[in-house]
């Protein structure tokens, strides 16, 4: 089974993702506004994987919940120290999964992006990413 290891800035937080197979991690981009704050850049880059792939292996994150606009929680986990972004969920996909910041792994390569969401919200100045699915708005 490929497993991929990650960190945060500081490596105060390390991880693992271990998949059954590269494809049962859904990299995409968003381009909406709550992306834009959260990542502190013009689109969000996550990996979709199962929940249970995803283990803390030192450091514990802090939490950010909020409402995301249209009443539904999202839950950011985040280095206390360094700041560093390392996943998010939403209340509807607690249970099942978790969205890896990609940057975050120590290989952001190995997981390449196989969608856009919020098209609508693409910087003017950024080109769409060619041969993956494009979506005007919903991530999920
Ligand atoms: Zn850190
Ligand atoms: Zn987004």
């Amino acid at each position: 089974m490929p497993t991929y290891t990650g960190s945060c800035y500081c490596r105060a937080i390390l991880y693992e993702l271990e998949l059954a197979s590269p494809d049962d991690a859904r990299t995409s981009l968003c381009h909406c506004a709550n992306c834009k704050k959260a990542f502190g850049t013009n689109y969000g880059l996550t990996a979709k994987v199962p929940k249970d792939s995803f283990r803390l292996k030192s450091g514990a994150p802090k939490e950010h919940v909020s409402d995301n606009g249209s009443g539904t929680s999202i839950y950011r986990e985040f280095c206390d120290t360094c700041g560093s972004f390392i996943l998010e969920y939403g209340e509807q996909a607690k249970e099942h999964f978790r969205y890896i910041c990609v940057g975050s792994l120590d290989d952001p390569e190995a997981l390449p992006p196989k969608g856009e969401f919020f098209c609508k919200s693409r910087a003017s100045w950024m080109p769409e990413i060619p041969n993956v699915f494009h979506k005007e708005e919903v991530k999920n």
